[in-house]
């Protein structure tokens, strides 16, 4: 198929069709599992992109806050300004 899927970083925006050396994360909120790129795991339902360990590590720390702070429900939101 010639459909080229462009992934995005959920931290900075950063888009690739071709993230080879990206993470991505998947979690609920009793756990979160982080993942070396593969194309399989990238496409399913649920699954966060990251542009690298640093953007990765940005959303495990606030899902860990957030674990920690129930009065923050909403952590999944970028706060953009
Ligand atoms: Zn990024």
């Amino acid at each position: 198929m010639a459909a080229v899927i462009h992934y995005r970083c959920e931290i900075c925006g950063t888009e690739s069709s071709n993230p080879i050396h990206w993470f991505m994360i998947q979690c609920n909120s009793d756990e979160l599992k982080v993942l070396k790129w593969n194309d399989e795991a990238a496409k399913a339902p649920g699954a966060r992109h990251y542009c690298g360990e640093a953007h990765a590590g940005v959303y495990i720390s606030r899902w860990l806050e957030a674990s920690c702070s129930p009065s923050m429900p909403d952590f999944t939101q970028p706060s953009r300004g």
